[in-house]
């Protein structure tokens, strides 16, 4: 691999993990990065969080400095899309024609935000929040609707709709949160920590309507959006509708190629794909677990460690990605810090008070086992957290839910 020529498409968390990973490995040859965003690497979860609340300017978003990565070596080409991937020839062709002729491909698409089937959609101040520019956009529409003194609509009550809702009401503006579900978070947390998390929101003055059906959007002479209208005949006036509804991973390239995607692109734990030169990482893909079921996972750290395994993969050293998954997310002043997946839990122990909501942890059971822990303003437990699940050491529920007991002793030393 030492004369090859490594290409990675898409310049983001993964790309550039993998990247910096295969010099960190040993790798000597040439590696070119390209990203369709005209920025260089840049960190997202400040987009919805102290950027866009203006607390952190454009130069703490710089995730690796063109000249770092020129230092290392690695040539970065921005606002470069790659259209097709010829296996057989060993070349992806860039948009204009041109081809590059690789010896390893990474795959480090990331995800593109979903919309809705809904009238009003296209009109130009409903946004969706995925790249920087999305953020530059939508804090210049916060900032007309303070001055204009109308209110801010989210749509979705997941990370983004949540992150965002509470990012403008800080800047006290009004907000309406309409999800489709009968909790928030429902894709990530437990029924008790999503009504928390609505009593949360609706103490901090959200407007926030569960199980909501919207019928369409309104617009405005100018042709903007100025409310959202619901099934049931109400209508929410606005002037800024920010989509928060999900998001599908960039597998195009590769489902046109013949590799294998299922709302991904499938690889094993080692970031491989069938084809022997080619690994997937971060948000693009669909990880086959023992199991033979596909795991997705949309966080940095999966970016993070999907890329560090893809550079091993490339470099002939496969290193599985098997360490417990964990997530954070930042609401008002509270830090929301996730270990371990909830899904199928059938038992729950609180650790804390929950009900004062300064600092608690939710510890997830199945059939008597610790599958996850969710922290709120808790950073010692879910460090604690991590180190249990990772260990495969489980505390009982009585253990878990007791603040006298230090779970602390349970985690195996060394
Ligand atoms: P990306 O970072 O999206 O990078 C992929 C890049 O590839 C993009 O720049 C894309 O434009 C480019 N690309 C795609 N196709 C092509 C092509 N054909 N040619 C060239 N380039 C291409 N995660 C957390 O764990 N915690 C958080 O608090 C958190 N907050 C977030 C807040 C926001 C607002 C957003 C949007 C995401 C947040 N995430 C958070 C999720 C996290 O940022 C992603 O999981 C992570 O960025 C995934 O990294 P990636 O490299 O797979 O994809
Ligand atoms: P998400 O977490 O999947 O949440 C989307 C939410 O929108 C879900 O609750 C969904 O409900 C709801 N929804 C879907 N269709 C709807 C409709 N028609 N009307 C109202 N609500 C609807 O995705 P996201 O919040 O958009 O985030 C996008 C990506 O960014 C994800 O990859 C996420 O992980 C990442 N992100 C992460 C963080 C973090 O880790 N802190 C922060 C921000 C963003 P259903 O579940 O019922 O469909």
């Amino acid at each position: 691999m030492d004369s090859g020529h490594i290409v990675i498409v898409g310049a983001g968390q993964a790309g550039t993990q993998t990247a910096e990973a295969l010099r960190s490995g040993g790798y000597t040859g040439a590696i070119t990065m390209l990203g369709d965003e005209p920025h260089g690497p840049y960190h997202r979860p400040p987009l919805s969080k102290a950027w866009l609340a203006g607390e952190i300017g454009e130069a703490q978003l710089i995730m690796r400095a063109p000249e770092m990565l020129a230092k290392k070596g690695i040539t970065l080409r921005t606002g470069v899309t790659v259209e097709a991937i010829d296996r057989a020839a060993q070349q992806v062709r860039l948009a204009g024609g041109e081809t590059l002729a690789y010896t390893g491909l990474v795959l480090a698409t990331g995800s593109t935000p979903r919309s809705l089937p809904l009238p009003g959609i296209g009109a130009p101040n409903v946004l969706p929040l995925r790249s920087k520019d999305d953020a530059s956009a939508i804090a210049a529409r916060l900032a007309t609707c303070a001055e204009r003194s109308l209110p801010v609509l989210v749509i979705g009550g997941g990370f983004i709709g949540l992150e965002v809702a509470a990012t403008a009401r800080k800047k006290g503006l009004a907000v309406t949160v309409l999800e489709a579900a009968p909790r928030l978070l429902g894709r990530v947390l437990a029924p008790l920590l999503s009504d928390w998390y609505a009593a949360l929101h609706r103490a901090h003055g959200v407007n926030l309507v569960l199980e909501a059906r919207i019928a369409s959007i309104e617009l405005d002479a100018a042709g903007e959006a100025c409310a959202v209208l619901m099934a049931d005949g109400s209508r929410h006036p606005c002037g800024l509708v920010v989509l928060g509804v999900g998001v599908a991973a960039n597998d195009q390239l590769a489902a046109a190629c013949g590799l294998a995607c299922d709302r991904g692109i499938v690889v094993d734990d080692c970031t491989r794909t069938a084809d022997p030169r080619i690994v997937a990482a971060g948000d693009c893909t669909a990880r086959r677990l023992a199991d033979g079921s596909l795991l997705r996972l949309e966080s940095v750290q999966n970016a993070t460690e999907q890329g560090k395994s893809a550079a091993a993969a490339l470099l002939g050293q496969p290193r599985p990605f098997t360490a417990t998954p964990w997530f954070w997310s930042d609401q008002y002043d509270r830090k929301l810090q996730m270990a371990g997946l909830s899904g199928g839990a059938d038992a729950w122990a609180v650790r804390g008070d929950m009900a004062a909501g300064t600092s608690f942890s939710v510890y997830h059971f199945r059939a008597g086992r610790l599958i996850a822990v969710d922290s709120v303003n808790a950073a010692k437990d879910h460090l604690q957290a991590r180190k249990l699940l990772d260990a495969g050491v489980s505390p009982t529920p009585e253990q878990a839910g007791d603040v006298g007991f230090d779970l602390g002793t349970l985690v195996p030393k060394g």
